[in-house]
């Protein structure tokens, strides 16, 4: 036998008995997404490299770090996406989706980035995203997060997730405050780490995600971006808490939230969780009302957000929801002769061409009875449809209820859809 070859570390598989949760919660999302309006819009998962670094920012962790990049054969460097926000702006850029209106949207798929694999952290992971553009007020912040919290709601993770909220103030603001930032981490900047020194010259603001414990002990009495917001920025960020006090989402001022990205100003939020550890962000997002500009086209205000789906899918699984099984009938033969087999196959056919939305399983692959009644009580069918001997002979197939409530008969096989109907529809039967 030839080696076998595995998958990339960090990059999973999702089998079967996991992709029941995930599409569970792909139509959750996808139905409060589309109960505010918001569009889908699909990109492609690799662009140029340079997108990346002019919107998220040449010294970031994903810049510097994260990205997988590689000359394509024509020898342009290219990346697979570490992220949708740049890839969404440019879409939006190239095909004028932007130039005076308004744009809700969407996008769902994987991104990639190369980060030492743990629980709730990989190389190939999935985001739901959401961008809007051309809404300058408060009001679009507020919807997204209201957005966020009825989700929170709908998928029964409301009181596992909490809100943190901080303003990084506008352009300018931000400029005052990093000169603040750089006379302070000057003067003590032999206590901080290697990455921090050299982020301190090129893009000191990065320093404040830093993760080494002596730089954090540092940044503890460092000035605060909060004391130098601008009114303007002040307003919009009351004019924010005063929509989410009044819609009775809490949520909880973090002046030490930035955001690892530099497109982000005003605005920025992240939904937390305190059950996966250190990979506790499920969501994070904010206002960018400078990417457009920066990435070519004109000034247009922006706020989006993004959550990984991997970790929504580790708190779903400590409170497993009730999840759909593949089939709701599941048809046997007993003997494996060929017109038994082919009746049967006929029969589900049948079945699927005039019960609309239920869902019909065939046993194939022979076996006896009892190991075919085990495959269905394992496809969770409610009703199981035996077809023997005697019932070819006599045109019926056995019913066999699998929760035991209605007994077992034999019903015609020319009656047998609307026997089904009835029983599925009547409420008797919840598919
Ligand atoms: P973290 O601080 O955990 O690295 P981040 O700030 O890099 O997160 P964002 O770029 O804001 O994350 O991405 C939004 C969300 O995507 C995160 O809150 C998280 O839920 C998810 N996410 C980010 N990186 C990963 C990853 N490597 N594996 C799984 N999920 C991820
Ligand atoms: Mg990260």
């Amino acid at each position: 036998m030839s080696k076998k070859i595995a998958s990339i570390r960090g990059m999973n598989d999702i089998l079967p008995e996991q992709s029941a949760l995930w599409q569970w919660l792909e139509s959750r999302v996808k139905n409060v997404l589309a109960s505010y309006g918001y569009q889908e819009i699909r990109m492609p998962v690799v662009e140029h490299t340079e997108l990346f670094k002019r919107s998220i920012g040449e010294v970031t962790d994903i810049v510097e770090k994260e990205m997988y990049t590689f000359d394509d054969r024509n020898g342009d460097s290219l990346t697979l996406r570490p992220e949708g926000t740049a890839s969404c702006v440019r879409a939006c850029e190239q095909h004028g989706l932007l130039f005076n209106q308004v744009q809700r949207l969407w996008y769902l798929g994987p991104m990639f980035r190369h980060e030492r694999p743990q629980a709730g952290r990989y190389r190939q992971f999935h985001q739901i995203g959401v961008e809007t553009f051309g809404m300058d007020g408060p009001d679009i912040d507020a919807e997204v997060i209201l957005l966020t919290a009825r989700l929170w709601r709908e998928l029964g993770l409301s009181g596992r997730v909490r809100l943190e909220l901080n303003s990084l103030g506008s352009s300018e603001d931000r400029a005052r405050y990093r000169d603040a930032l750089v006379v302070y981490l000057s003067a003590h900047e032999d206590r901080l780490d290697e990455d921090s020194k050299r982020r301190l010259a090129r893009n000191p603001l990065r320093v404040l995600d830093a993760k080494d414990a002596g730089t954090r002990e540092v940044l503890k009495d460092a000035p605060l971006l909060t004391e130098y917001l601008s009114d303007d920025a002040r307003e919009h960020f009351e004019g924010l808490r005063a929509i989410l006090d009044r819609a009775g989402v809490e949520y909880q001022i973090n002046p030490a939230l930035v955001r690892g990205l530099d497109y982000y100003g005003k605005t920025v939020f992240e939904w937390i969780t305190d059950d996966l550890g250190a990979q506790g962000t499920v969501c994070a997002g904010g206002r960018y009302d400078g990417l457009v500009e920066q990435l070519g086209g004109r000034s247009t205000p922006a706020v989006g957000f993004a959550m990984g789906i991997e970790r929504l899918i580790l708190l779903l699984e400590q409170q497993m929801p009730e999840l759909p099984t593949p089939a709701d009938i599941y048809v046997v033969s007993v003997a494996e002769n060929g017109a038994e087999k082919i009746t049967a196959l006929m029969l589900a056919e049948s079945l699927r061409d005039t019960l609309a939305g239920i869902r019909v399983q065939c046993h194939c692959g022979g076996g006896g009875l009892k190991a075919q009644m085990k495959k269905a009580d394992r496809s969770g069918a409610r009703f199981t449809l035996i077809l023997g001997e005697d019932e070819i002979a006599a045109k019926t197939v056995s019913v066999k209820d699998m929760r035991g409530i209605i007994e077992q008969q034999q019903v015609a096989q020319a009656a047998l859809a609307d026997w089904l109907a009835a029983h599925f529809v009547s409420g008797e039967v919840n598919g």
